[in-house]
């Protein structure tokens, strides 16, 4: 059997650690990549340098969001997440609402508010996008 995670970049490749180049155009071959790899291991996000790609663009629910960016955050709670790139359960601190700024399929700016296991989703995510994975922000348990 082949391994569905062998594309997915682990802790501690370098590519994760970096702080990601924002998009001057879609990036078509990252979201590809990341589409390719969501459908494949059936997870709710990624990040393009988890991929290979150290762009600003992750992929949530099958939505990709180009250049995203949290505009406000909301109360703090504890969230227990796992990451691909990382082994074990970490207790990570999120917000529990988010407004986020990014570009659609069009480069069109949106803006929404997230809250709940989507917020503290694109939070895991764009803090890749920061080269910030959970074994450095949050507690091993
Ligand atoms: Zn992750």
């Amino acid at each position: 059997m082949e391994n569905i995670n062998k594309m997915i970049l682990k802790y501690p490749d370098p590519i994760l650690n970096e702080d990601c180049k924002k998009c001057a155009w879609y990036p078509t071959m990252a979201i590809l990549e990341l589409h390719r790899n969501l459908i494949k291991i059936g997870t709710v996000g990624l990040a393009a340098p988890q991929v290979g790609y150290p762009l600003r663009v992750i992929l949530v629910m099958g939505v990709p969001m180009v250049n995203p960016e949290i505009l406000e955050f909301g109360k703090m709670l504890d969230s227990k997440e796992e990451c691909l790139s990382v082994d074990g359960i970490y207790s990570v601190p999120r917000a529990s609402d988010i407004r986020v700024k990014w570009l659609d399929h069009n480069m069109d700016t949106q803006e929404d508010i997230f809250f709940n296991d989507l917020a503290c989703i694109i939070q895991h995510e764009v803090d890749h996008l920061d080269g910030i994975l959970i074994n450095k922000k949050g507690k091993k348990l």
